[in-house]
């Protein structure tokens, strides 16, 4: 019997028969596992037996909610880790071995962007930046011999555009390389990139996906589908004595991880040694956050639009930018692959001087001002001066970034008390009378 995702965010991946028949899942504070008698280590430590030896490398509180994940991007395999810039760079790493490339974009978390420049040259790992990613020719036209993955995200923040997938991941597939997405902003509720071409989607957890703003998390998931043997990934297919059987014979990561290569790389390798494991009180918190997911996006995409329309209305607003907002060009991208909608961030220009803009800014009383998106509390920033402020100049053009920039992350509250919200933030700003 199959289950729908509603069923699925509430109970895949855990069988209370098998943790004492507790109904909520228990969280395992413990740093290793008994490993029995030696015969039973011997299997343990040759991948011949599966359970939890120390808790850098699995723990079952983390291995049900990695299970959960799986079970709802219909993934054949998923990773937990401490961070969503652990997700993402452990993800392009083992993507792009030695001496790799990695096809993107500007339109990129700002962190993301920043680890391109500061760190992972450093690591054997340079990129390429499609301009114009609307222009989907740019992407056949940025790879190299050596490009190993392209990287997207699906949902991009602060300004909501929408890359067309499928045209992406036929390019990638073309060339025999996998399409990773960032689906952060979106969360699996609203959109599945496995069913659109993906072949690796890494979370921030932090965000949307746990939606409490609680807890630093990531995921990498993978479809399964990939042949990460066709040539391109010399470092799939080379012998490793650590991973070798009981008779001492070495094997590589397709030996040991038929199924889940990919993942089964991330743990044996960059979470065994590099250690961004996440703790099992984290991982208890994100499948409590899971458990909402639906209804908790759902309102705030209402909230989105309700906000949206009255912006679009507000006489010191220039612009507003979201795929529903009037003469957006992402709406039919959005209709096709954001049925429920695409998400619940928005960005405005404010229509006033920097010393206004400051002003409402500090006027909000429901909005928090604040790093963060994807919460139940709708949060407000000025991105160009904050989140976003590590993009040099030419970045931002390129993303079209300007200080006049304001972001909204739509939360939880009553509709009409975030628009009356910001309306009276308005009338503070420009010492209108209220
Ligand atoms: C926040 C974010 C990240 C980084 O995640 P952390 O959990 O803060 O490390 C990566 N990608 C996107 C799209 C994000 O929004």
């Amino acid at each position: 019997m199959s289950f729908d995702f509603d069923t699925l965010k509430v109970q895949a991946g855990y069988t209370a028969a098998q943790h004492n028949n507790a109904v909520s899942v228990p969280i395992y504070q413990t740093a290793a596992f008994a490993l029995g008698d030696s015969y039973r280590a011997d299997r343990l430590f040759s991948f011949s037996e599966d359970a939890p030896i120390y808790t850098r490398l699995s723990n079952p509180t983390v291995d049900v909610l990695e299970r959960r994940l799986a079970a709802l991007h219909g993934a054949a395999g998923a990773i937990a880790l401490a961070s969503g810039m652990a997700a993402v760079s452990y993800a392009l790493l083992n993507a792009a071995g030695k001496d790799g490339r990695i096809l993107t974009t500007s339109r990129l978390y700002g962190g993301t962007v920043d680890a391109f420049s500061s760190i992972y040259p450093d690591l054997g790992l340079e990129m390429d930046v499609v301009e114009n990613p609307d222009d989907h020719a740019e992407f056949e036209r940025g790879l190299h011999s050596n490009t190993r993955a392209i990287f997207i995200e699906s949902l991009t923040n602060p300004f909501v555009t929408i890359p067309d997938f499928e045209a992406i991941a036929g390019i990638a597939h073309a060339h025999g390389i996998p399409l990773i997405v960032d689906n952060t902003v979106a969360t699996p509720y609203l959109f599945n990139p496995f069913e659109h071409g993906a072949d690796i989607v890494v979370y921030s957890a932090t965000k949307a996906l746990s939606g409490h703003g609680n807890v630093i998390a990531g995921v990498v998931l993978e479809s399964g589908a990939f042949d990460y043997g066709n040539g391109n990934f010399p470092q799939f297919e080379r012998p490793l004595w650590f991973l070798r059987d009981g008779a001492d014979n070495e094997r590589n990561i397709l030996q040991v991880f038929p199924d889940i290569p990919f993942t089964g790389r991330l743990r044996a390798v960059h979470l065994n040694y590099l250690g961004a494991a996440l703790s099992p009180f984290d991982a208890y918190l994100i499948l409590l956050g899971l458990e909402t997911i639906s209804e908790r996006v759902e309102k705030q995409v209402k909230n989105t639009g309700a906000v949206l329309e009255y912006l679009e209305n507000t006489l010191h607003v220039s612009w507003v930018r979201h795929p529903y907002a009037k003469g957006n060009r992402y709406g039919e991208l959005a209709e096709r692959y954001f049925p429920k909608g695409p998400g619940a961030i928005l960005s405005f220009g404010f229509k006033g001087t920097e010393k206004q803009k400051r002003a409402f800014l500090a006027a909000t009383k429901v909005f928090g001002y604040q790093a963060n998106i994807g919460d139940v509390r709708s949060l407000i920033i000025n991105p160009a001066q904050t989140t976003h402020v590590e993009l040099t100049s030419e970045q931002r053009k390129l993303v079209g970034l300007s200080t006049d920039t304001i972001r909204l992350s739509l939360g939880l509250e009553s509709t009409k008390d975030l628009i009356a919200d910001l309306k009276q933030a308005f009338q503070t700003a420009f010492g209108e009378s209220q």
